[in-house]
């Protein structure tokens, strides 16, 4: 099906190729990440990514530089001409991040949020909608209507796992909801591996299977030095993996935002 495109920035969802996004769980500081930039797009991705306020588990855990974590992204987008995208997790935080960042990313604890959803479907900016990952494919696309009934037309819709059973990884990638969300509201959906397999290994298979089921794009986790990340490390390519990640799945390099046409279906 057909879905709708959705510019951020000089990349497009829901165009011919599928769209790379990589960039560090949680912007650490400066240094790790102009350095994850700089690797990532010279290897084909098309957009930043990076935490700047972490939803973890524990109130004890790294919760993210905040407002430092804007500035960081802004200063690696300028300095490599690649659009960013950030997690808000309140309301409060869609003005300042807006100023920064090119996208807004809703994670998937807070799909249910229906406040910050329709806040950020005021907003106009585009949005990264994550799938909840207790939430059903019907419930996530409701979800996203929240988004477009305030007007806000650019939402890219994101498969990150479900929990199921299944204790060997994080969570289950539900590999139906790719065509089915994309079949349902004509949204580009891409996939998040990291979080929905918690391990590097499963990393590479899952984005082949996410490509071969149509995604407009793959979002992955980087870290220079993945051992000492301040989260989700185990599920975090380190540079060098990635540059062989990005040569396996096909992005070409210099060529940012698109993966070549021979790996779409
Ligand atoms: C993330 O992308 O860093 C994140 C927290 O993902 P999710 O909301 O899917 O757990
Ligand atoms: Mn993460």
């Amino acid at each position: 099906m057909a879905v709708r495109e959705i510019r951020v920035g000089n990349v497009i969802f829901g165009g011919a190729g599928v769209v790379l996004i990589a960039g560090p769980c949680s912007v650490e500081n400066e240094e790790m990440t102009m350095l994850t930039a700089e690797t990532v797009v010279k290897n084909g991705a098309g957009m930043l990514r990076g935490g700047s306020w972490k939803p973890r588990t524990s109130p004890y855990s790294f919760q993210g530089l905040g407002v430092e974590a804007l500035k960081i992204l802004r200063k690696a987008s300028n300095e490599y001409s690649i659009p960013v995208v950030t997690e808000v997790m309140s309301i409060r935080q869609i003005e300042i991040a807006s100023e920064y960042v090119d996208m807004l990313q809703v994670g998937a604890r807070n799909m249910h949020n229906f406040s910050l959803l329709s806040e950020i479907g005021r907003s106009r900016m585009p949005v990264l909608l994550k799938r909840g990952f207790m939430a059903t494919v019907e419930e996530w696309l409701l979800a996203a209507e929240y988004i477009l009934k305030e007007g806000n037309e650019s939402v890219v819709l994101c498969e990150r796992g479900i929990r199921t059973f299944e204790t060997w990884t994080r969570a289950t990638l539900d590999i139906s909801a790719v065509p089915l969300a994309r079949n349902s509201l004509g949204l580009p959906v891409i996939v998040d591996p990291c979080h929905a397999a918690g391990r590097r290994d499963l990393i590479l298979p899952l984005s082949l299977a996410a490509i071969g089921a149509g995604a407009d794009g793959i979002m992955i986790e980087v870290h220079p030095d993945p051992d000492k990340a301040l989260s989700d490390g185990g599920q975090s390519l380190s540079l060098e993996e990635f540059v062989l990640f990005a040569e396996t799945i096909g992005a070409a390099p210099q060529s940012p935002c698109r993966l070549n046409e021979k790996n779409r279906r």
